[in-house]
């Protein structure tokens, strides 16, 4: 096979056991790997009402057919699994070195099945796979135990890649990342499904290539993509420079800035926070460049901290959900310590979003009276309080205390515990921390993260950007007509990006037919049309929603909180808007081939070839059938 190596490394981590299985040559081409492939693998592998946490659950690490390969920004993986978050499927993608290397050694994934006895790292060197004791690295933070293991592992051809979790995976907590390179595949809670398997770090060495159908074609399209790339003023000034904190502002005048837990969507101190603050302050004009693997784009630049304790470390960021989440919605402009906690939180291995998202929720708790000091571990947690604020993060990353075990495992959790109508400003959907856009301000936004089968979701599609940002194709941010149809071609298009794993920023310039189509061609020899290339994204999100349905989640999880419903955004552009989920939803459903509830039907699934996926859902006995009876 060309392009994908059709080859995964299945691990059994109960007896330290692996095998290198193929992937049959249909099932490449119906996914190209990363999200479909990932998903095609999770609902037949996956039970239902599998507990996430147990040794059952199952954690792809996928790469697609891009990664590692030439192609501008081809070094995307994805961590996919049960949700111990969400309890549906999730999908978080780091970009980095660690997926193409995982190419390079010749694989494709690696499913990680089980639980180790005993604390355990693994390293793979082409053919040979290692099993080795963690017990040392065990208490340590990311950023200590990518130093150990390559100090363990001593002099190497080329530098080792490795993929961590930090000591909130470790104990499992619901926001726990896996980390690599400094990037974080860090939504869902995939950090704390490997800890749980007590998996600490996989790191990896390879001397191949992945090999593709037609080379000389495909260096010339990339040679030409990366020329447009290189011209585009969003991939070649305003991200190369600003980062992705360059549209701060933009948000920020829309009105949909998260602020202060979403109570509103104007931050008043927001220029000191945005991508020029940050270009000038932070990254040297902008130049201290750190990109991923195969990036021209650049987006990322690394600030050297000077916090006491932490003189001459590097961060890598911060990014915009970051900046937004912990800065803003908690009230915090000072963006040298927006930096320092991005540092402190990728070494404790959480989300950013989440946790940021979480302080706020508690701030909001504390300062309305609904909590005291007895669960804020003593701390005056108030809106804009630093040195506060700064200690929850350190809490939730060690789970000290009541607030470290609240923080660190989500809003949805913490509403549960303090009640008293706190769930109404929770801001997530199905468990999931809302990204940093509020919903109030456009109807496409609140749609996506209403219906979003990992939970609120900014990526499954971006269309904030066609919203308020893009000089490119606009949409009326109020209007509900249009969007069910934008959401729906949006996600699919979304999702094959997720499958051959290249990065979102790509797509500022490069597109599905005339770009993508044909380097995957190229890569693979598998000639496709466009219309079968385009299935390939729906396909992936038909079997995430069928594993969705399957575990008896419908249209009851696919709505917002009664803040975003009821609540009009007190600023911005789009000041006294509210979301209007019900106007949308059930078109939504049916122009994706979905039944009322959300549940994808047998001629959608036998459309796509998903035959199997009829007879898990609606099967004798199946979650469907059972629920019509009940
Ligand atoms: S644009 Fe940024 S996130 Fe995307 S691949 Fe390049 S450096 Fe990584």
């Amino acid at each position: 096979m060309k392009g994908l190596w059709g080859k995964l490394l299945r691990v059994n981590l109960t007896d330290h056991t692996y095998a290198v299985e193929d992937v049959a040559e249909d099932v490449a081409r119906a996914t190209l790997g990363g999200k479909a492939l990932a998903a095609h693998y999770a609902i037949r592998e996956i039970k239902r009402n599998t507990d996430p946490l147990s040794p059952e659950n199952i954690l792809y690490l996928f790469t697609g057919v891009l990664t590692g390969t030439p192609a501008p920004t081809g070094n995307r993986f994805v961590a996919a699994t049960k949700s111990p978050l969400t309890g549906s499927f999730t999908d978080s993608y780091g970009g980095g070195f660690w997926g193409p290397e995982l190419r390079f050694a010749g694989y494709d994934g690696i499913i990680l099945e089980g639980k180790s006895k005993a604390p355990v790292r693994m390293h793979i060197t082409d053919d040979k796979v290692e099993f080795l004791d963690a017990a040392e690295l065990w208490g340590m933070d990311t950023w200590e135990t990518t130093e150990r293991i390559k100090e363990l592992q001593g002099k190497t051809p080329r530098p080792i890649k490795v993929l961590s979790i930090g000591q909130a995976g470790e104990r499992m907590a619901l926001l726990a990342a896996i980390i690599a390179d400094a990037r974080a595949a860090a939504r869902g809670g995939v950090g704390a499904v490997m800890g749980s398997k007590n998996l600490k770090a996989i790191s990896v060495l390879g001397s191949k290539r992945p090999q593709l159908a037609m080379q000389k074609e495909f260096m010339t399209l990339v040679k030409e993509q990366n020329m447009r790339l290189n011209k585009n003023p969003v991939t070649s000034d305003a991200l190369r420079y600003r980062g992705t904190p360059n549209i701060l502002l933009g948000v920020n005048a829309a009105g949909g800035l998260p602020t202060r837990n979403f109570q509103t969507g104007q931050f008043e101190e927001a220029e000191k926070i945005d991508g020029e603050a940050m270009r000038k302050e932070l990254w040297n004009d902008g130049r201290n460049w750190h990109p991923c693997w195969n990036c021209t784009i650049k987006c990322t630049h690394f600030h050297v901290l000077d916090a006491p304790g932490y003189e001459g470390k590097i961060d890598d960021g911060p990014e915009y959900e970051t900046t937004a989440l912990l800065g803003s919605n908690c009230g915090i402009s000072d963006i040298k310590a927006i930096s320092l906690a991005d540092y402190i939180i990728d070494g404790y291995g959480m989300d950013t979003i989440s946790l940021g998202n979480t302080i706020a929720f508690l701030m909001e708790c504390y300062e309305k009276g609904l909590i005291g000091k007895d669960m804020t571990n003593g701390l005056d947690l108030r809106f804009g309080n630093k040195e506060a604020w700064m200690a929850a993060i350190h809490a939730a990353g060690k789970g000290e205390g009541e607030l470290g075990r609240l923080a660190s495992n989500g809003v949805r959790r913490a509403a549960e515990e303090i009640g008293q109508g706190s769930a109404d400003f929770a801001a997530h959907t199905k468990g999931q921390e809302m990204p940093a856009y509020d919903p109030r301000s456009g109807q496409g936004t609140a749609l996506s993260y209403a219906r979003g089968i990992r939970g609120a979701d900014h990526l499954k599609p971006w269309v904030f950007n066609k919203e308020w940002l893009t000089s490119g194709e606009r949409t009326d941010p109020f209007s509900t007509e249009d969007k069910p149809a934008l959401i729906k071609r949006d996600d699919a298009d979304s999702a094959i990006l997720d499958c051959i794993c290249v990065c979102r920023f790509v797509a500022n310039e490069l597109n599905l037919e005339n770009d993508f189509l044909m380097l995957v061609n190229a890569a693979t020899g598998f000639g496709y049309d466009l219309q079968e290339f385009l299935d390939i994204g729906e396909r992936a999100i038909n079997l995430a929603r069928a594993f969705y349905s399957r575990e008896g989640f419908g249209r009851r999880e696919d709505v917002l909180p009664k803040r975003f419903n009821t609540e009009p955004l007190k600023d911005g552009l789009a000041k006294g808007n509210v979301a209007k989920i019900e106007e949308m939803i059930g078109r939504y459903y049916e122009l994706c081939g979905w039944d009322d509830n959300g549940v994808p039907t047998k001629e959608k699934l036998r459309s796509l070839g998903l035959d199997f996926v009829i007879d898990i859902l609606y099967g004798e006995g199946g979650p469907v059938e059972t629920a019509r009876a009940a």
